[in-house]
This record gives structure tokens, sequence and C-alpha cells, in this order.
């Protein structure tokens, strides 16, 4: 088990996650970094934001590092800076988790995710406790920038067609839950034209109306307005807004998976080149692919891992079933606000979200899991038996199991003791029968 999970480190705010942790993960981002450059800070808008951040800003300066205090921003926007203007970020979120997380996450150089060596690089030296001292003249210098937002935005701006958004001055209704994306995306919709209906716009991190997970039963007032107001779309992120989701102009939500296949079909339509996805996605995007005639790239899940990717082999889309898109031309990140200029931009050309999501052909998942103490021992089982199974078999990331009418996947949690299996079909039964079928093969696996 690993000290970041997939997203960071994540736990309780003031418990597990507590200023001497966030004082600790930069003393050993500083170390790891050889006490030199400049390191980002942000946070999103959770109660124990500054507390911990100013822990890691005590942290990172013991080690003689610059720290710029980029204030309360989305993940994507501090990546956008960091990859300009800094040699690394820490920004303070537990995006989606409950109110009463929080957690870090570590930026790398170039504006992506920190990889996963440079993690276990840094986990090295937390559990080591050898973190890098500067002598009383050399302890870093602290600065605030104040515009980080405004420059990311900007950036979207250029990024996407402009012109012709503004010229349909689209109604659109936001839900951006008290987080971080209260401070981007209304502002964003209003550089693009759009009449904006703002919900939970205020930020607090007391998350007073619904945890920030945009989940569509927490977003059923989004779904009202949309209908209320004749709006054309409506949009809700997460805490720290790279995830975003959308209802069309029905007041209908877009599944994840739906919504992934049908930008990448678009991104698609204006330039050819390969698509990157995790191995949990849909077939919608095998769909996409082949109808496109290009390459589709499988990772580990993880967006770091798509991002990497993409960035590899040049690709033109890639992104998770959860909201989380990544666009090559603006930043190898997933970025809910770009997702959100981006389907405007779609719209722009004179299609109703609701006439393309309703295009996309239907699957079905079903999902469980299993709980399992050795997982290395167990995974290792289940590839042994699969080994001389007929179907194609993928070990990028746990074992997939391609049947000719569906898939099957078996993967073990970054950070619990249990094994997730997933399953997709055309049919629900057939799902539930390919997901017991994994779950069957992983009780026989299991000691
Ligand atoms: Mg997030």
């Amino acid at each position: 088990m690993s000290f970041f999970g997939t997203n960071g480190v994540r736990g309780t705010a003031n418990e597990y996650i507590n200023p001497q942790l966030a004082i600790d993960v930069a003393r050993s981002l500083g170390t790891y970094m050889g006490s030199e450059g400049i390191v980002a800070i942000g946070r999103d808008t959770r109660y124990s934001g500054d507390m911990l951040k100013s822990a890691a800003i005590a942290g990172a300066l013991s080690t003689g590092l610059t720290v710029i205090d980029i204030g309360i921003v989305p993940t994507p926007s501090i990546q956008y800076y960091v990859r300009d203007h800094a040699n690394a970020g820490i920004m303070i979120t537990a995006s989606h988790n409950p109110r009463e997380d929080n957690g870090i996450k570590l930026i790398a150089d170039d504006g992506t995710e920190f990889s996963r060596d440079g993690e276990r690089e840094v986990e090295k030296i937390y559990y080591s406790k050898e973190f890098a001292a500067a002598s009383w003249d050399r302890t870093g210098d602290l600065r605030t920038y104040t515009n980080a937002n405004e420059d990311y935005l900007q950036g979207i701006i250029d990024s996407v067609d402009a012109n012709s958004i503004r010229q349909e001055r689209f109604r659109v209704v936001v839900d951006t839950g008290c987080g971080a994306g209260s401070l981007t995306l209304p502002f964003l919709l209003q550089k693009l034209g759009c009449e904006v209906v703002t919900i939970n716009g205020q930020i607090d991190g007391t998350f007073p109306w619904r945890n920030p997970e945009p989940t569509p039963d927490v977003l059923t007032e989004l779904a009202d307005i949309i209908k209320s107001r004749g709006a054309d779309m409506g949009v809700a992120q997460d805490g720290d807004a790279d995830r975003a989701v959308f209802f069309d102009e029905k007041g209908h939500f877009i599944d994840e998976e739906t919504l992934l296949s049908m930008m990448a079909k678009y991104m698609l339509s204006m330039k050819k080149g390969p698509i990157v996805t995790p191995v949990s996605s849909s077939q919608r995007m095998v769909d996409v692919a082949e109808e496109a005639g290009v390459e589709l790239a499988w990772t580990a899940v993880g967006s770091i891992n798509v991002a990497r990717k993409m960035r590899d082999i040049g690709a033109v889309f890639g992104g998770e079933g959860n909201g989380g898109l990544i666009f090559p031309e603006f930043q190898y990140c997933r970025d809910g606000g770009m997702a959100c200029a981006k389907f405007l931009e779609i719209i722009a050309t004179g299609r109703k979200l609701s006439d393309i999501a309703e295009r996309v052909p239907v699957y079905f998942n079903a999902k469980t899991k299993i709980r399992c103490n050795d997982l290395d021992a167990t995974m290792e089982r289940v590839r042994a038996q699969v080994a001389d199974y007929d179907q194609q078999v993928d070990t990028t990331d746990g074992v997939k199991i391609w049947h000719k009418d569906g898939w099957l996947l078996i993967r073990p949690s970054g950070t619990e003791p249990i094994i997730r299996i997933f399953a997709e079909s055309n049919t629900e039964d057939r799902a539930e029968e390919l997901m017991n079928s994994g779950l069957q093969l992983v009780e026989s696996c299991k000691e």
C-alpha cells in the first residue's frame, strides 16, 4: 500500500491529514528537488486548506525552496501556472472526497501530475525523515501571486473557438458546489458571452448543499433550473474542478462514459490522431476510434497515466470515464473548465447536446468489489488462471478479459484491501453475468 494513492494523499483533515504531515510532505519535496527552485502552492475551498497550506509553505521554505502562494485555485489552474512559472506544485485538495477530508497532490515541473516514480522517491524521503534543512541565511522566500486563475481562464479562451461560442449567447446553469471552480467557471462562461445562472457558487469549505462529488442524485436542483430557465446546458464540477459533469438542454444528466466518447468523437472530427483512455473505460471509446480509423491506446487507471501516454504518442484527445477530460492543445491534465468550453464549442456548431448524447450506443455496466487480504498473491493467481483463456487478455492494469460481447476487468485497489470487478456488455443481464464470472474467478483465487 503506498503513501500516495491514485490522486495524491488523502484522509480526514486534522487527523491523518494534519499540519505535521503537510510540513513533512513539503520538506520531502524540497529535499527531492535538491533545495533549489520554485514551488507554487494552492488550495481548494476546504475548511482546513489554510492550515495545511501554511504548514506546507513552512516545510518548503525550510528546505530552501522559493514558494509562490497562488491562493484558492482549481487543480488545472495550478497545473497551468506550474508549467510556465514554477518547478513544482503543491495542491492542497481532496478533490471529490467528502467535506471532512483534505489531501495533498504534487505537480511536476511540466504541469502534469507527479509521476509514480517521483512520488515513490518523495515517499522514501518522507519515511526516512532525512529532510534537507537550509542554513539560516538560505531559507526560502515566500511570494504571492493573485492572477493564476485569470491566466488560466485566458489560456482556455485562447484554446477554443471563442468567437463562435460568443455569437450564440448560450444560457448555462452551473453548480460549482462551493468548490474551487466557483472562482473560475462562472467567469469563464461570462467571458464566453454566456448568460450564467450559478448555484453553490460561493466558496464555502463546509459545502453546505452538497458534497464535492458531482453525482446526479445531488444535482437535481441544477436539472430543474435548466428546464425552468430553458438553458442550453448544465455543468457541475468536483471540489477542485478538474472534473466536470454535464446535463443536456432537457435537464438530463449525461453519463460520463457517454460524455467521454462524445468529446472524443468531436476532437477526432477536428483532427485525426491517436486517442488514449484507461482500461476501465467503455466500449464506446473503441467504437469512436474504429469509426474514425485511429489508434486507441489503453493505459492503467489514473489520469497521470493517460496524460503521459498522450504526450508520448502525440494523442489528439484522452480522458477517463469519470468526467476527467484532457485536451493536449491546452495542457496535459484533466480540466473541468476546458471541458466546459469545449462542449460549448460543440453546441456552437448548431447541434443540441441531447441529440449528440442520444446517438452514442448504449452499453450496460455492472460492478462489485470483494475484500481480499493478499492482493498481490490473489492477482498473481488470477493472471495464471486466465493465461490459457481463448479470449484476449490485457494486463495493463489488473486483468481485463475481452469477450465478443463485452469485457470483464479485475483490478486491485491502490489504497484499500479490495479487488474491484467491472463488466460491460450490450445487455444488462450479460454485464451481470460477466461480473459474476469475475467474482467467481477471484473467489477461487483467494487464499
Ligand atoms: Mg478532482
